[in-house]
């Protein structure tokens, strides 16, 4: 039997919680049961509580196997700030340290034991492994064991090798890699045994998804980067040119910021991101090599300068946005240089089926930055989940639209593809429906065309954009690899021939209503920003003088809590999310101070 009251007593006393997020009750009980459990939940949805709970409840120590050697250490000062014994052993740790760890395992005082999967390699560590009682194994980002995946680690196959060892204890994997293949892969090579699925929604609610295309790109992040000075972001561009480049022009505008890309030195880059992670510089600019590894809890926006390469980075990458819950931006700038830039990228491969395989991927995030429909519904439907029409929480739902009807303009559009015989691209159609005088349109003898000048006085811009919508709300298919050929596909017959209509969304103005009261997010209580920055710094101060990350001192969330509820007792402050006994006890006194005098200072209270 599984006591509801326990798991509720320790969810408040350790991690401050008074409610599990989706999926981790169920996860925890079937843990606490001794099933074999494989959890799918999104970036940011609360994984790790689903094993460190268990694991202080269980008898025995918990072994945690991790691939980020470089969040190990992030993970245990978590758990020791909230009142849990946990240790890790890596490569990094120096020899005297390792011995430490071994010392303090062997004493029995740990409940949680981090490796990195590299270390069952170890014969010594192996037979140290036999010393102990464990618990069960958590397997985090257990994706890795799937070739699948695209962060396919060799050392996750030796997992199954320690069950015998361990005694068959239970294990538990998580993910949060949407695909079935990946998931089933997981399942047969972990060797799970019948075990519990729990697959939870990939729809991150406090993210609000925007496509912006602004005629300058720069300008648009330097508008944003003024009116978010107070707040956290990363800026993703596509190489390291630009990343230096933003760079310069971000410092010029004096905002602390600092940078990351492969062409930098270890030390610089380590120092950086540290830079970046402990706040000491609210922004970061950086390549995608920037990111894994990299728990920070209070981004609040990434924008990418770039168009990246397919959906499936785009929603890794902006999903380091908002994972304490808070409500984040996610924005993607875009011009038709992006295309370039990617196909590019493309090109330097040589394997022709690798080469289709990457252009079909590109094609879906750009059908991202074109659709009409709501962004997050196209996100969620592009992972095989079912979705509303309306967010009201992205940029397609948010901007008051004016819904056009298209469909003379599309017929136009269509009826040319057709009528080249679906051999051409864009390019060609454009020059087609233009009536262009020029050497394309004169070697394809596009004059005898019926449709060779229908869209003259319309602008090519127009028309290009046109086309994108058409590609992205499924009318027009691209198909080719080399030289992407245009072809209509079922739901264009039905506009041709069956007077099915089109409609387009054009933006006209922001719904400045909706944007205040951004109703899909539920949590939207007032909180006095004035003293929200003020704990932001009190919190930072804290942070440089015990040197560990703000974050784990107190989430964004937690400072938030605070400036709605200005506790000034330890009961009250004991209710603020967050706040388990650990945490009341190191920073109470402190807190509870602060919040007292600011409310003195200011008179309005
Ligand atoms: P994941 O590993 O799934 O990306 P984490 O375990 O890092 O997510 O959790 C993300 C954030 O959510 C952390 O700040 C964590 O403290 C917070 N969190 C987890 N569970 C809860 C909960 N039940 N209530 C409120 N916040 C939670």
């Amino acid at each position: 039997m599984i006591d509801d009251k326990l798991l509720y007593e320790n969810l408040k006393k350790y991690f401050g919680y008074d409610t599990f997020r989706n999926g981790q009750e169920e996860i925890i009980t079937n843990i606490l049961k001794g099933e074999d459990v494989l959890g799918v939940l999104p970036t940011g949805g609360g994984k790790s509580i689903c094993y460190q709970l268990p694991a202080l409840i269980k008898e025995g120590i918990t072994l945690v196997i991790s691939p980020l050697i470089s969040l190990m250490k992030d993970q245990v000062d978590s758990l020791v700030e909230d009142g849990i014994s946990a240790s890790f052993i890596n490569s990094s740790l120096a020899y005297d340290d390792y011995i430490d760890s071994i010392r303090k395992i062997r004493s029995g005082n740990i409940k949680l034991l981090y490796i990195s999967p590299e270390r069952l390699e170890n014969k010594f560590f192996l037979d140290f492994l036999k010393e102990l009682k464990v618990s069960f194994i958590a397997i985090d980002e257990a994706h890795c064991i799937s070739q699948w995946g695209h962060d396919f680690r060799p050392s996750y196959k030796l997992i199954p090798s320690i069950y015998e060892i361990l005694g068959n204890v239970p294990v538990a994997a998580f993910t949060a890699t949407a695909t079935q293949e990946v998931r089933e892969d997981i399942i047969a090579n972990l060797k799970l045994k019948e075990p519990y699925v729990k697959v939870t929604g990939f729809d991150r609610e406090n993210l609000t998804f925007k496509v912006e295309k602004p005629s300058d790109k720069m300008k648009f992040v330097k508008r944003y980067l003024k009116d978010h000075e107070n707040d956290s972001g990363i800026i993703y561009a596509s190489t390291r040119k630009k990343v230096d480049e933003l760079y310069k022009s971000i410092k010029k505008l004096g905002l602390d910021v600092s940078k990351y890309h492969a062409g930098l030195s270890e030390d610089t880059r380590v120092k950086d991101q540290d830079d970046f992670i402990y706040d000491r510089k609210k922004i970061i600019v950086a390549t995608n090599a920037f990111g894994m590894g990299i728990d920070k809890s209070n981004v609040r926006y990434v924008i990418h300068y770039n168009m990246p390469k397919d959906m499936e980075s785009y929603y890794q990458e902006a999903g380091r946005a908002g994972r304490d819950g808070e409500a984040s931006d996610c924005i993607l700038l875009y011009n038709a240089h992006d295309i370039i830039i990617n196909k590019f990228f493309i090109n330097q491969t040589n394997n022709p089926s690798y080469k289709k395989y990457q252009l079909e991927k590109l094609q879906t995030i750009i059908n991202y930055v074109n659709t009409s429909k709501c962004l997050r519904a196209f996100i969620l439907e592009y992972f095989g989940q079912e979705a509303m029409d309306t967010c009201n929480n992205c940029s397609n739902c948010l901007n008051e639209v004016e819904k056009t009807d298209a469909t003379i303009d599309s017929q136009k559009v269509l009826s040319c593809i057709y009528r080249l015989d679906q051999r051409y691209g864009s390019r060609t159609v454009i020059d087609c429906l233009k009536g262009a005088n020029n050497k394309n349109s004169r070697e394809k003898n596009l004059k005898d065309i019926s449709t060779y000048g229908i869209m003259k006085t319309n602008s090519e811009n127009y028309i290009r954009n046109l086309i994108g919508t058409l590609i992205a709300d499924g009318y027009i298919r691209v198909s080719g690899s080399t030289y992407p050929i245009l072809r209509l596909t079922e739901k264009a017959k039905e506009v041709l021939f069956e007077e099915s209509k089109v409609y387009v969304n054009y933006t006209i103005r922001e719904k400045e209503d909706l944007k205040e009261k951004v109703p899909y997010i539920v949590d939207g209580e007032d909180y006095d920003e004035e003293l929200f920055n003020h704990l932001k710094k009190v919190r930072l101060e804290l942070s440089k003088k015990r040197n560990i990350p703000p974050f784990i001192i107190f989430s964004d969330a937690s400072l938030k809590d605070m400036a709605i509820y200005k506790p000034r007792s330890e009961e009250d402050f004991l209710k603020i999310k967050g706040v388990g006994d650990k945490k009341l006890m190191q920073y109470g006194d402190i807190f509870i101070a602060e919040i007292s005098e600011f409310i003195i200072n200011n008179r309005k209270y």
